[in-house]
């Protein structure tokens, strides 16, 4: 609209009041009409302890400016176009607006409690501007806009999570354990919980599916956290029938994301799910050099079924020279020597299953314990040739194991080394020449033990005097 025009160059009087009173008048000078441009929220993925900032750019498109009492607020979660009726959530001040002028209003501090619901999941955000109707506006229905959809996620789970089995939180059968040999050198990462095919499987926790692979044996899926500080992660593997496309969130903790697979396609004799705990200890595909958690550490799954002790073989005691494969005959010993002993535990499913714990003694004094396999960590592959002696046994070659499916195991070598040094051995030098006992003590995941005793007999001064020869 035009108000008014110079016709000629001649000021007239009356040009020179009403120029004052236009002055002194501004509101003649036309009617805002405030709309909403654009919105975004930042970030759009967020964590249910943290918060999303929504900013909302407001445009005057009107020909009249505003008074700057302007205020723009956001509504959570409605289904359609926010109305008067509707309750606000949070607002900004839009201020002072020129006509053609815009402006970006930040609202910060939204949280996943403001949306009023209980699951976690996608959700809308409609923003309005001056929804109390503070303001004259040329046009009164033009103000709203949306929705943005933001998911809140399920902060993720580190300890004390649930099976990913129904019943969650009931104690599960296992058939295998971490720290197992596996093929050659390789070791178990997880835990194996026998089920059928179909079983349906869920997650532990909230988390982004990072890798989804859905064919074949190794069918599996991660979830994956981002945003704790360290890369949290869970895998599932030996499933089929996947409900969530990779980059999609699985929200919260007890979702159904998969169903056990025939495993091998050969009926439900192995059907397993294998779950891994990545939690604590790095990532499982970007960093060279990582652990896995242990999930049936002593903050995270209880398992059951396993009432049997471990059984070590009381007629296998190998001795070799230590860092080599050399045997040493048991009444001969002299020197730096490892000790290998051969034990396994039995569980359910009459499965071979590793030992939770082996420590040793000689003559009642203190007792060395090298090996501890049930703590927080999962040991790298690299530890399997210290832990396990795959040169021991003369019925298969490169298998850690005995002919009766005992594993064969050094106790000497230092498996507990958080640096990972895991050369060990036993130094006979600090014995006297004879006879001597060694006592081995074997214990298992679910707490029980067996015990053998071993005579040793040390040489090491006959030694000496051929040296002096
Ligand atoms: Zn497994």
């Amino acid at each position: 609209m035009k108000i008014y025009s110079f016709k000629n160059s001649t000021f007239s009087i009356f040009s020179m009041v009403f120029l004052l009173w236009i002055f002194n008048n501004p509101i003649i000078a036309g009617t805002p009409d405030l709309v909403i441009t654009g919105m975004s929220v930042s970030p759009l993925d967020q964590y249910a302890s943290n918060s999303v900032t929504v900013t909302v750019t407001v445009k005057n498109q009107g020909d009249g400016p505003t008074t700057g009492d302007e205020w723009v607020s956001i509504f959570f979660n409605l289904e359609d176009m926010p109305t008067t009726s509707d309750n606000e959530g949070n607002w900004g001040e839009v201020g002072h607006l020129e006509p053609g002028n815009s402006v970006n209003v930040p609202i910060s501090n939204n949280y996943y409690s403001d949306f009023g619901v209980s699951e976690y999941g996608i959700f809308n955000i409609h923003a309005y501007v001056d929804f109390d109707g503070w303001v004259d506006e040329s046009n009164e229905d033009n103000n709203t806009y949306g929705p943005i959809q933001v998911s809140w996620i399920q902060d993720p789970a580190v300890d004390n999570y649930n099976w990913p089995i129904d019943p969650d939180n009931a104690p599960h059968v296992l058939s295998a354990v971490p720290n197992e040999p596996r093929q050659t050198t390789r070791m178990h990462k997880g835990i194996d919980i026998p089920k059928v095919e179909d079983t349906p499987v869920y997650s532990v926790s909230s988390g982004k599916v990072r890798d989804r692979e859905t064919e074949g044996d190794d069918a599996f899926l991660q979830t994956k956290g981002t945003q704790f500080g360290y890369d949290d992660c869970f895998e599932y593997y030996h499933i089929k029938d996947h409900e969530y496309a990779a980059d999609s969130w699985v929200c919260q903790s007890g979702k159904q994301i998969a169903k056990v697979r025939d495993y091998h396609d050969n009926g439900s004799a192995d059907d397993h799910l294998h779950f891994n705990d990545y939690t604590m200890h790095g990532d499982p595909v970007e960093g060279g050099t990582y652990y896995p958690t242990n999930p049936i550490r002593t903050f995270g799954l209880t398992y059951t079924g396993d009432s049997n002790s471990p059984v070590i073989d009381q007629y296998y005691l190998r001795v070799q020279k230590d860092g080599t494969s050399d045997k040493i005959s048991v009444d001969k010993i002299k020197g730096k020597v490892d000790f290998i002993i051969a034990a396994q535990d039995i569980i359910s499913y009459n499965k071979r299953m590793g030992v939770a714990k082996i420590c040793f003694q000689i003559d009642n004094g203190d007792w060395h314990e090298n090996v501890i396999l049930d703590g927080d960590r999962v040991f790298n592959d690299g530890a399997s040739t210290f832990l396990y002696c795959y040169d021991c046994t003369d019925e298969f070659s490169n298998v850690p194991y005995n002919d009766d499916g005992k594993f064969l195991f050094y106790i000497t070598n230092n498996i507990t080394d958080p640096t990972g040094d895991f050369h060990g051995y036993f130094d006979s030098a600090d014995l006297e020449d004879g006879q001597h006992t060694l006592t081995v003590e074997v214990t298992d995941y679910a707490g029980y033990t067996d015990t053998a005793t071993f005579n040793i007999i040390v040489e090491n001064s006959a030694s000496m005097e051929e040296v002096k020869k």
